[in-house]
């Protein structure tokens, strides 16, 4: 069995996202209440418990080269079920932080999915609200892959479930200014 001693190097992981999200993982007790509730547990390499116990012991690369940072829904169903009241979904959310602020660049097993999340935002900024078609159909484009789910789109399309072209929300603007401040905020920080 590998032995790993806790020293400053190994606590450092835990101690930074305990520095940016408040949570403190050192008080799962592996109980793994999280990942029998855990509806994406089937398609992770580190479940949840299996997660928080590689922070403990500072194992960075086994964290992010899991991409179970990337897989996990924020659903907060795990957040509900631990019974030290841990926000495992803060955690999550300050790994990826880490990850996008350039902070550890290890190989991500699901680039797709960071890719997908800042055009969100951006689409997100440009219309003041979701625009589907287009998320789906760059994300596609980018994958080398133009027609992947295109027998989805067609029923979705029919029923009104999906707009082929964007609509603009009235509160773009505001919305726009929220954002300024944010990345504000975040150059200041
Ligand atoms: S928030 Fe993520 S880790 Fe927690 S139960 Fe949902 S998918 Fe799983
Ligand atoms: S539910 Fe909480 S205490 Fe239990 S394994 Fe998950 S994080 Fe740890």
């Amino acid at each position: 069995m590998m032995k790993i001693e806790l020293t400053e190097d190994t606590q450092k992981l835990s101690r930074e996202i305990q520095s940016l999200t408040g949570e403190n993982v050192n008080l799962c007790y592996q109980c793994r209440k999280c990942s029998i509730g855990c509806p994406a547990v089937y398609e992770m390499t580190l479940k949840p418990h299996e997660m928080m116990r590689a922070i403990q012991l500072g194992l960075e690369e086994e964290v992010f080269q899991s991409g179970t940072v990337w897989i996990c829904l924020s659903c907060e169903t795990c957040n509900t079920r631990c019974p030290q009241d841990i926000n495992i979904v803060r955690v999550i959310d300050g790994l990826r932080e880490l990850v996008m602020s350039g902070h550890v660049d290890y190989f991500n097993p699901h680039p797709e999915i960071p890719s997908m999340h800042r055009l969100f935002l951006k689409l997100v900024e440009r219309y003041g609200r979701i625009y589907e078609m287009g998320l789906a159909l760059i994300l596609n484009l980018k994958m080398v892959d133009p027609f992947k789910d295109i027998d989805m789109a067609w029923p979705m399309l029919s029923r009104g479930k999906l707009k082929l072209l964007p609509h603009k929300s009235g509160g773009v603007e505001e919305l726009r200014r929220v954002m300024s401040k944010i990345r504000e905020i975040e150059g200041e920080s």
